[in-house]
């Protein structure tokens, strides 16, 4: 059973704030300020266990719950996150939601781990998939009440899948339309918020039912975990997603979410400096000769741009290029910076670029020459002119 909603203690303070002090041991004399890492595969207990206790290291942790409470505060979600083992860990959880024989509506642009896996349930049958430009609301309006996008009308969706931007052609979703819509045909809504982050999108607020993040990614903040977690306030969702983790076994380590708490400490300021060097970078590309498209919703020809500042604080540090001269001068650039490191993933302190087409599984409507740049908190200037003399090489 899920925990009874909690009143947050903290709901007057800034996300900032609660990132730095949600989930704190109590103030007791000579008590740790900081939560321990407790290794323990199981839990002294005798009798029937009652609901909440820990008994087993698959149902719970001491460690999880200061991560958990923290990102459930930072979400607004009125129960505590669930922490997975993988950001793709939550995706298989989240889609455990939708009914056998149902429909899930989900962007044509997700992340691909995501798209698969979707793909794969729906080979086997146990429900149907309708991908959708996620920016096209009345696309996804379309497919939630049942077209298939060739004229055909079919059930209505069971669940609405969001990104938001996407991953990586970064469209952004008109959250609080599209959710309503979902409601309306009683389509629980998934946002994967993980290049958002709760401190610049809050889909709950917006009308999403559960939020997922790759944890791996900015809460984290490193590059040296692989983690996910869900949240949501609905304690019938919340006992489902709790029960697919205790049976299918996919749980966290209690050292991986302790360094991941450890990250979010200081998400604030890693946000705050990687979203302002973005919007630097990006304008300059915008300019550079050797660019032929820049994507970054906080570019005011962005397609994306007036829902991005309408819905988020800031536009995130994601920035998509396309290079001039195709898939050869893009991998060129990722080969030829320095500072830059040519890598997958994004999130981290370090800025990372990568062609996103050198992975076979990506959808083939990205561009073959689109870089995807996630930026760190170095120097602006540094990575400038690294990325710079890069491109005019
Ligand atoms: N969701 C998004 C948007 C991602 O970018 C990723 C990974 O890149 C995932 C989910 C999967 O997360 P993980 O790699 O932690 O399993």
């Amino acid at each position: 059973m899920s925990p009874e909603p909690k009143s947050h203690s903290s709901a007057n303070l800034s996300r900032e704030t609660v990132a730095v002090s949600a989930g704190r041991p109590a103030r007791e004399p000579d008590a740790p300020v900081n939560p321990p890492i407790v290794l323990s595969s199981t839990f002294h207990g005798t009798g029937t266990p009652a609901p909440g206790d820990r008994v087993y290291g698959r149902f719970s942790n001491p460690t999880w719950d200061p991560f958990e409470e923290a990102l459930s505060e930072l979400e607004g979600a009125a129960l505590p996150a669930l922490v997975y083992s993988s950001g793709l860990a939550a995706v298989a959880a989240a889609l455990s939601l939708v009914p056998v024989g149902g429909t899930l509506v989900m962007p044509r642009h997700s992340y691909q781990g995501s798209l698969l896996l979707a793909a794969g349930e729906a080979a086997t049958g146990r429900f149907t998939v309708r991908t959708v430009d996620i920016a096209d609301t009345n696309e996804v309006v379309a497919a939630l009440n049942g077209s298939d996008g060739a004229g055909a009308a079919g059930a209505p969706a069971s669940m609405l899948w969001i990104e938001s931007p996407t991953n990586p052609m970064l469209e952004v979703a008109e959250i609080d339309v599209l959710a309503r819509a979902a409601r309306d045909v009683g389509a629980v809504v998934v946002a994967d918020n993980t290049f958002s982050t709760p401190l610049v999108t809050r889909p709950l607020e917006l009308g999403a039912d559960v939020v997922l993040h790759s944890v791996t990614k900015y809460l984290a903040g490193h590059s040296d975990v692989v983690l996910g977690a869900l949240a949501t306030s609905d304690g019938e969702l919340r006992d489902r997603l709790h029960s697919y983790r205790s049976l299918h076994g996919s749980v966290g380590g209690p050292f991986e979410v302790w360094l991941a708490l450890r990250g979010l400490r200081t998400l604030a300021l890693r946000v705050e400096r990687s979203q302002a060097t973005a919007g630097i970078l990006a304008q300059r590309l915008l300019e550079h000769p050797a660019v032929e498209a820049v994507r970054y919703p906080g570019l005011p020809g962005d397609p994306g741009h007036a829902r991005a500042a309408k819905q988020m604080d800031g536009f995130g540090s994601i920035i998509c290029i396309e290079v001039a001269g195709g898939a050869a001068a893009a991998e060129a650039v990722a080969e030829n910076v320095r500072l830059w490191l040519p890598a997958t993933s994004l999130g981290g302190v370090e800025s990372l670029i990568e062609r996103r087409r050198r992975q076979p599984a990506e959808p083939v409507s990205v561009p073959e020459n689109l870089l995807r740049l996630s930026v760190g908190i170095e120097h602006a200037e540094d990575l400038w002119s690294d990325l710079s003399q890069a491109l005019a090489r």
